[in-house]
């Protein structure tokens, strides 16, 4: 490599360099895709909270988008590991449960906004005489 100072050929390994005496910065491009540990357990436990939230708002979206989330990053976590630690496979089994339930809840609850819809306007027919619309 070469000094960052003085431009002159330098030896790779070199922590200063022999000619003008700068300490030398290792500029080659590193290539590390390996994720520490500390990042491991972040991913690790990201997938674990979007389970545990997707669970804990299961009666409403929220528990969709979290339970996506979940799956969708311990999807990404098994492309980039090969495979899932116990507890990010508690999370993704969280995640799967958690977005079942939500999307059963939501599915529901729009069922029942739409039965309330349909009896009140019944109930408006009823209530205005308007019984023509009935006999259809
Ligand atoms: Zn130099």
């Amino acid at each position: 490599m070469f000094c960052n100072n003085c431009g002159k050929p330098i030896e790779d390994n070199a922590q200063s360099c022999p000619f003008c005496n700068a300490t030398v910065y290792n500029t080659e491009p590193v290539l590390d895709t390996a994720i520490t540990e500390e990042e491991d357990n972040k991913k690790q436990s990201n997938i674990l909270i979007f389970g545990i939230l997707s669970l804990f708002f299961n009666n409403s979206i929220w528990g969709i988008i979290a339970g996506a989330i979940a799956l969708y990053l311990s999807k990404s976590y098994k492309d980039l590991k090969g495979n899932l630690p116990a507890c990010a496979r508690t999370g993704s089994i969280l995640g799967i449960v958690g977005l079942i339930l939500s999307i059963f809840n939501v599915i529901s609850a729009l069922f029942s906004l739409v039965l309330v819809f349909v009896f009140y306007i019944l109930w408006f027919i009823i209530m205005t005489g308007n019984i023509a619309i009935m006999s259809i």
